[in-house]
């Protein structure tokens, strides 16, 4: 449940394809070392499989990920 702002790597870590990521627990995120890592999307990249997956896992469950687009509700 850790969105975090998009980044992209000019080193793919355990990836096999450039893209960027936005998820804290995706595991080639976390295969990307922090001095790696460029913040925003890149260009011509896609989003993550993974961070995709795991983004929406979070999102179907609910779970309170701050957006100002998505305020979500109390309770
Ligand atoms: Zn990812």
């Amino acid at each position: 449940m850790k969105r975090i702002p998009p980044f992209y790597s000019l080193v793919r870590g355990i990836g096999v394809k450039d893209v960027y990521h936005d998820n804290a627990e995706c595991p080639i995120a976390k295969s990307v070392e922090e001095f790696y890592r460029l913040p925003g999307t890149g260009k011509n990249r896609t989003h993550c499989t993974f961070c995709a997956i795991l983004n929406e896992s979070f999102d179907s469950r609910g779970v309170n990920i701050s957006s100002p687009l998505s305020p979500h509700p109390e309770g």
